[in-house]
């Protein structure tokens, strides 16, 4: 028998958040201490699941809600959505709504119903790496736009004009982004609402941040900028409520019905053909939404302060600058040096034990460098972070 050959289509999958634990594996053995600023997991440092969700959880695995639930979704968790997505988000076009295995399962089903091979998707630079990751399984095209960095990383309004073909299918936009932290204004969102319009393209908005703005600034979906404009809105468990491992996520499809029913119809046949999302955590949706809200507020002012040190410090180290992160937990400073963001990144960990993950691996404009830095842990081991960062800054650069 021969070796199995591999489908081609994978070839271009990168994933650096994940990828780059590889190195750091292997300095770990060499018997470096690592201070982990690389994934956005908030379990890993102080932060927590909500006591009422766990509680929501095993209860309903003891109720016995342990059966495949709805494709999509039980009615508790999918009213909880509609009721949010109205009345906070104010997306009053509601067409369909399921809940997903993380958001990231709502992506795949949506890019999955909308794009063909040879398509292109608007995609941001600096953006999260699933994108593309998905956009090369099903052998379409990743057609970059990039935020300005001059601009608080602001979507480039010209440049996403400027690349689009007749080959466009879709737009993708992170509100707040990963991995730069911004926030976008309502102004950029209307004016990309009336591009998506002219040429035909199907948003999609990935909010899975939306209730980590650091700053007394308001977050606006596009979907309630523009109502009629066919958008469909991520969003889940795994940022806002501390919850990644439980793999919780939904996505709402709005705008004029004319306009997207035909499309729906295509979501609804691949979410009936993955049965349905984990069962139990989805008893957990409606608590979320609907109760104390009193882990967020004790997480933003964890996070303002670390969004505060991480801006203040990395400006002060020679040769790097750092736009400041509005929401999430990521910042993305820039690095003014000639080598390549990936191997700067390798040289630091291996040196020093930081683990932060290259520019590179979410898209930046040619000829510039950057990091991605989760300001996640505690402030003692950002303090630490820094201090080698600085240290490693002035020794070779
Ligand atoms: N979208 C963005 C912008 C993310 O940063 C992430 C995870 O880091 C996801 C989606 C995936 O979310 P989930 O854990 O719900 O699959």
């Amino acid at each position: 028998m021969e070796s199995i050959k591999p489908a081609t289509r994978v070839d271009g999958v990168r994933y650096a958040i994940r990828d780059i634990v590889v190195l750091a594996d292997e300095v770990k053995k060499s018997g470096k201490d690592i201070l982990y600023l690389n994934i956005g997991d908030p379990v890993k440092f102080d932060f927590d699941v909500p006591e009422h969700l766990k509680e929501a959880v095993a209860d309903a695995v003891r109720k016995g809600a342990n059966g495949y639930a709805p494709s999509s979704g039980i009615p508790e968790a999918v009213d909880a959505i509609r009721n949010e997505a109205e009345n906070l988000y104010g997306i009053r076009t509601i067409h369909n709504i399921f809940v997903s295995t993380g958001g990231s399962e709502a992506i795949d089903i949506c890019l999955t119903a909308l794009m063909n091979a040879g398509d292109n998707i608007l995609l941001p630079a600096p953006g999260y790496p699933l994108y593309s990751a998905i956009t090369n399984k099903l052998e379409c095209v990743e057609n970059y736009y990039y935020l300005d960095e001059e601009d608080g990383w602001q979507p480039d309004v010209d440049d996403i004009v400027s690349r689009i073909d007749e080959r466009t299918r879709g737009l993708v936009i992170i509100n707040p982004n990963n991995p730069t932290g911004s926030v976008c204004t309502r102004e950029k969102l209307q004016q990309i609402a009336e591009v998506a319009r002219e040429n035909n393209l199907l948003v999609f908005a990935d909010e899975i941040y939306s209730k980590l703005i650091l700053d007394d600034l308001p977050h606006h979906s596009i979907a309630a900028v523009d109502p009629d404009l066919p958008v469909v809105t991520f969003n889940g468990l795994s940022k806002n409520y501390m919850a990644p491992g439980w793999r919780l996520g939904w996505a709402i499809l709005s705008g004029a019905e004319e306009l997207v029913s035909n499309y729906s119809e295509n979501v609804d046949k691949l979410v009936r053909a993955r049965l349905c999302a984990n069962h139990p955590e989805q008893y957990a949706v409606k608590p979320a939404l609907e109760g104390s809200t009193y882990h967020l507020e004790e997480a933003v002012i964890k996070l303002r302060e670390r969004r505060d040190m991480t801006f203040n410090r990395l400006n002060e180290i020679r040769n790097i600058s750092c736009v400041k992160p509005m929401g999430a937990f990521y910042a993305f400073p820039g690095l003014h040096i000639d080598e390549e963001d990936e191997k700067w990144v390798k040289g630091l960990l291996t040196e020093t034990g930081v683990l932060v993950v290259h520019g590179s691996g979410f898209g930046e404009r040619e000829g510039t460098r950057h990091f991605r830095v989760v300001f996640l842990p505690e402030p003692e081991t950002l303090t630490q972070a820094f201090n080698k960062i600085e240290q490693f800054m002035e020794k070779y650069y």
